[in-house]
């Protein structure tokens, strides 16, 4: 499958790694928008948020498990979840993600930290 983060689980692409389980892979964004931004993915295709069901849920469980584990792996009490679910939203890569925002004080509303583009 043609999936830019299939092949970042897979190591055909390189990623920096901080968190790695049996569901869960998570990584350093490459365009990093926070002092901590990581990707937290499972490690099977799932596109989006609106994929997710009855049958592929234990993955977004274990990232939920995984999070706070990575948060305290990159020295962060408080953060921030994100995930973009579609074009509108600012999904541009297929495979379900999210990003864990920390390091910084974050605004919310106008100030919210989030891509303007
Ligand atoms: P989204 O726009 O929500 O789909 O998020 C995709 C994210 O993937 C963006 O924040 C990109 O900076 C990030 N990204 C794209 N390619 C890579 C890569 N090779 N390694 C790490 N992060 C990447
Ligand atoms: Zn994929």
């Amino acid at each position: 499958m043609d999936c830019l983060f299939c092949k970042i689980i897979g190591g055909e692409i390189p990623a920096d790694k901080v968190y790695e389980d049996d569901y869960v892979f998570a990584f350093r964004d490459i365009n990093p928008i926070a002092p901590v931004h990581d990707l937290v993915i499972p490690k099977k295709h799932i596109c989006c948020a609106n994929a997710v069901n009855a049958e592929n849920s234990e993955y977004a469980a274990r990232i939920f498990e995984a999070v706070p584990k990575i948060a305290k792996a990159e020295n962060i009490e408080s953060y921030r979840i994100i995930n973009n679910c579609g074009e509108d939203a600012g999904q541009s890569v297929m495979h379900l993600h999210f990003h864990l925002l920390g390091g910084v004080k974050m605004g919310w509303g106008e100030d919210s930290l989030g891509k303007t583009e």
